[in-house]
């Protein structure tokens, strides 16, 4: 077996066999939508030459995805147009079919005669969702790759990890083979099906559902645009990035997260850039730190525990330090709506809430300190936990992400963390306080900043 087909092995694993049609192999884009650098779109196109048979890429599109809205699923419309068209010129098809997958994918595999069916590996629990019942749906062969990991998480550990500490080791034996080059897609030389008419994008907008928050312009979407910000990133921002990470007026984090999160970027080519570049070492391991181990962390928290949104999910020291003290006096106690529109007592915790909806990004030292007051002001940690994954999920360009869950579970019911000293409200889960974040970063020129803008 040559390096190519074996790296694309490792990445896949059948979920189910059967019988293979004479049509096209098929793959089922949903987490990693690009074309470049993406071990699902090369596996799928290894089955298609060796069964000599042409490629078709299909999305998806359900128009009331929980957390939705018109800002996520323009990033996410205008990076498809764009994977369409890069497509085309490879040879390959796009198609385009809309609502539940599981209802909307068999009838169609069933109409080409699929050959075989390639999908993206995803922890979350509605897309796993989907995949089962898509796959009582099929009865062709599905391969299931991890595109978005660089190890798989099936791979990486086989059991919910207790914290970096216990991932990181079983992480470091791996990454350095795992850590490698990545090949090209090439033109397909099969034919396929007749190309599908460009996407109208502005129409498809029109049916989302989610209108609280509106596409933003600070961020160009799709493959092309965050290959620049890679660079921008590797040039800009990553030297200093071990000390001015934390800084939230600092612009010291590299903002490719959205581009992650739709997979329009690779984590693996963007760690393997920065494994190459002329860096300053402690910029270098302080960044894969984070798009390594704490990304994989999370993917890892989401895959092993199915709680991973819910109270249920915290570790038990957490979770009854919490319950011990559900009866505290809250002084401020505030409503999803008054939190969503930063109305509490705060300065600095309503900048963030009005960064937040202004921009679809927070800083992400000040996301810590945004959801453990969310913890701090409200009734219960259920209440608190329900209202930071919805405004997180709503306004964050980046939401309804593995790490997004993992980082609010982080925050406000102690995983991946350890006990801290007892407070109030708070129990044992790690405290922050205004006072801390002044003795980090300038406050006051972030709120200034957040209210000219
Ligand atoms: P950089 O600092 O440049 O890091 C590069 C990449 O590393 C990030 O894009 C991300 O993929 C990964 N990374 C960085 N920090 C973390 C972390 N703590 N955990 C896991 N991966 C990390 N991240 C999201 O992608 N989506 C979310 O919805 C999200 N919500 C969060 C909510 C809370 C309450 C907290 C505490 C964290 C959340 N994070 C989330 C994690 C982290 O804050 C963001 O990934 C980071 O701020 C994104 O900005 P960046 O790309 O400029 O980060």
């Amino acid at each position: 077996m040559n390096r190519k087909s074996r790296d694309i092995e490792r990445r896949s694993r059948l979920l189910v066999d059967g019988r293979r049609g004479a049509g096209p192999v098929v793959y089922w884009l949903s987490r990693d939508q690009r074309v470049h650098d993406n071990w699902a779109l090369l596996c799928a196109q290894q089955e298609a030459l060796i069964r000599g048979r042409g490629l078709v890429v299909v999305f998806c599109l359900v128009t009331d995805y929980p957390g939705g809205e018109q800002r996520s699923y323009h990033f996410l419309l205008a990076g498809l147009a764009e994977l369409a068209r890069q497509l085309a010129e490879l040879g390959i098809g796009f198609v385009l079919l809309r609502g539940d997958p599981a209802l909307a994918l068999p009838p169609w595999l069933h109409r080409i005669d699929a050959c075989t069916l390639i999908g993206d590996f995803d922890p979350l629990r509605l897309k796993r969702q989907w995949q089962r019942r898509l796959l009582a749906e099929i009865g062709i062969p599905f391969i299931e790759v991890d595109a978005h990991n660089v190890i798989p998480a099936w791979i990486a550990s086989n059991k919910r990890e207790y914290s970096a500490a216990t991932f990181r080791p079983k992480y470091r034996r791996l990454i350095d083979d795992y850590l490698t080059d990545i090949p090209a897609v090439i033109r397909h030389p099969h034919p396929g099906p007749a190309a599908s008419p460009p996407l109208e994008t502005d129409r498809l907008l029109g049916e989302v559902t989610g209108r609280r928050a509106g596409p933003v312009n600070w961020l160009v979407p799709g493959e092309t645009a965050g290959k620049a910000a890679v660079e921008t990133a590797l040039n800009d921002r990553l030297p200093g990035y071990a000390s001015r990470r934390n800084d939230p007026c600092g612009n010291g984090q590299s903002n490719l997260s959205p581009y992650l999160h739709f997979g329009q970027i690779s984590a693996q080519r963007l760690a393997w850039r920065v494994s190459g570049a002329p860096l300053a070492e402690e910029d270098r391991q302080a960044f894969l730190e984070e798009l390594l181990v704490r990304r994989e962390l999370a993917d890892n928290f989401c895959l092993h525990e199915s709680d991973y949104d819910r109270f249920a999910g915290f570790p038990a020291w957490a979770r009854q330090s919490l319950d011990e003290h559900r009866g505290d006096r809250r002084p401020y106690c505030y409503s999803l709506a008054e939190l969503e529109n930063g109305g509490s007592h705060e300065a600095l915790w309503n900048a963030c809430q009005r960064d937040l909806v202004a921009t679809g990004k927070l800083h992400g030292y000040l996301r810590m300190y945004w959801a453990k007051k969310i913890l701090e002001w409200t009734s219960e940690p259920e209440e608190a936990l329900h209202i930071a994954i919805t405004l997180n999920d709503r306004y964050s360009l980046d939401g309804r992400d593995a790490n997004g869950y993992t980082g609010i579970a982080w925050s406000i019911g102690g995983v991946h963390d350890r006990a801290w000293p007892r407070r109030l409200i708070f129990g044992k889960v790690r405290f922050m306080n205004e006072k801390g974040c002044r003795r980090k970063f300038a406050v006051d020129d972030y709120i200034t900043a957040v209210n000219l803008n």
